[in-house]
């Protein structure tokens, strides 16, 4: 039987993390970054292993090199995993992005930005998943930052990036605290949707509400917005409803002030588990000298991802809108 490279890759990291998740009862999360970092420096970090553990982990280590694998079958596999190891621990805000979504964005990011090399920032980095795939799918040169609050999921990006051999920095930290870094020339970001409970810190943004906690989503946006080069360009996923909630006419002023609306493109609801889940990719440019607005934004419904003859109008609607208002 034929065994792909993602499905051997697959099998070594949940087969050794379930070694670890054992014997240094944790979660299987934890045991598969344990596993990564293990694999990436090519010894055995865990000192309270026993001999027989120890053992059997270099003998499953032993059978794979790196070096075979292409980054896209190692980040697949390690997707996989961690899909698996999701489910045992299901939390709604921290969701993965789906491939699908990740290679639209990277087809976004590669069409909008034109500089041949670039710095780019995800400040919900999550797992890396998103990043990742943008950046493999891209042939220009991205110098990349990714910020993420919650302390096993930055672990998991920073393995994975590691074994992917992508040289990204990362910070664990609230993002939308102060961030230490240079501005850049692109931002994407799956947004994390919701209210955010720090109403001191909120307090620095405008897009503060009045009353009670503002949008994490909102402020994330202005966090974006702040830290881009003018001219720079934010991909964002947003609830599709971002912009008919009560504080959608603050957000609309922000946006209107501070960036040109280059589009917004639903996606497909069947990549999502319901209709309220579903999202939408918020394309902007932040403003700046010299900058013009589109003639008009790019308003499209996208058709089922699978659907590859309605995807092809979608693609040429897309190339037509470029042409008309970037070319
Ligand atoms: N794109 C990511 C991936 O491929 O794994 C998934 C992003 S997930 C939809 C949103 C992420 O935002 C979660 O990982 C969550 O922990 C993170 N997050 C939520 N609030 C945050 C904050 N204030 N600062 C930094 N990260 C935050």
């Amino acid at each position: 039987m034929n065994i792909s490279p993602v499905e051997e890759l697959f099998t070594l990291f949940n087969e050794t993390a379930l070694i670890l998740q054992e014997e240094l009862t944790c979660s299987y999360l934890e045991a598969l970054a344990e596993t990564g970092e293990n694999l990436f420096q090519g010894a055995i970090l865990q000192e309270e292993l026993s001999e027989l553990t120890v053992k059997r982990l270099k003998k499953q280590y032993s059978e794979i090199s790196l070096d075979n694998y292409s980054n896209e079958d190692i980040r697949k596999a390690f997707q996989l995993v961690i899909l698996k190891g999701m489910k045992e621990n299901v939390q709604p805000n921290h969701q993965m992005t789906p491939d699908s979504v990740g290679m639209l964005v990277g087809y976004l990011v590669e069409k909008f930005v034109q500089k041949p090399s670039f710095r780019l920032l995800d400040p919900a980095v999550g797992t890396g998943n998103l990043l990742t795939t943008v950046i493999n799918h891209s042939r220009k040169q991205i110098s990349s930052i990714g910020v993420e609050i919650d302390d096993i999921l930055i672990k998991l990006a920073y393995v994975n990036a590691n074994l992917q051999g992508q040289p990204i920095q990362f910070f664990n930290q609230d993002s939308l605290e102060s961030l230490f870094i240079e501005p850049v020339d692109a931002v994407i970001a799956d947004l994390p949707v919701g209210y955010y409970p720090n109403d001191i810190r909120a307090a620095d943004y405008q897009l503060k509400t009045e009353k009670g906690h503002s949008y994490s989503h909102h402020l994330f946006i202005e966090q974006g917005v702040r830290h881009t080069n003018p001219g720079g360009y934010l991909f964002f996923l947003v609830p599709n409803g971002l912009f008919e909630s009560e504080q959608a006419p603050q957000l609309h002023e922000y946006l209107k002030d501070h960036t040109y609306i280059q589009g917004l493109m639903q996606l497909p609801t069947n990549i999502f588990k319901n209709k309220t889940s579903a999202k939408s990719i918020l394309i902007l440019q932040k403003k700046g000298e010299n900058i013009q607005p589109p003639k008009q934004a790019l308003l499209v419904k996208l058709p089922s991802l699978s659907n590859a003859f309605e995807m092809d109008k979608i693609l040429t609607k897309m190339e037509n809108w470029y042409q008309e208002n970037k070319g």
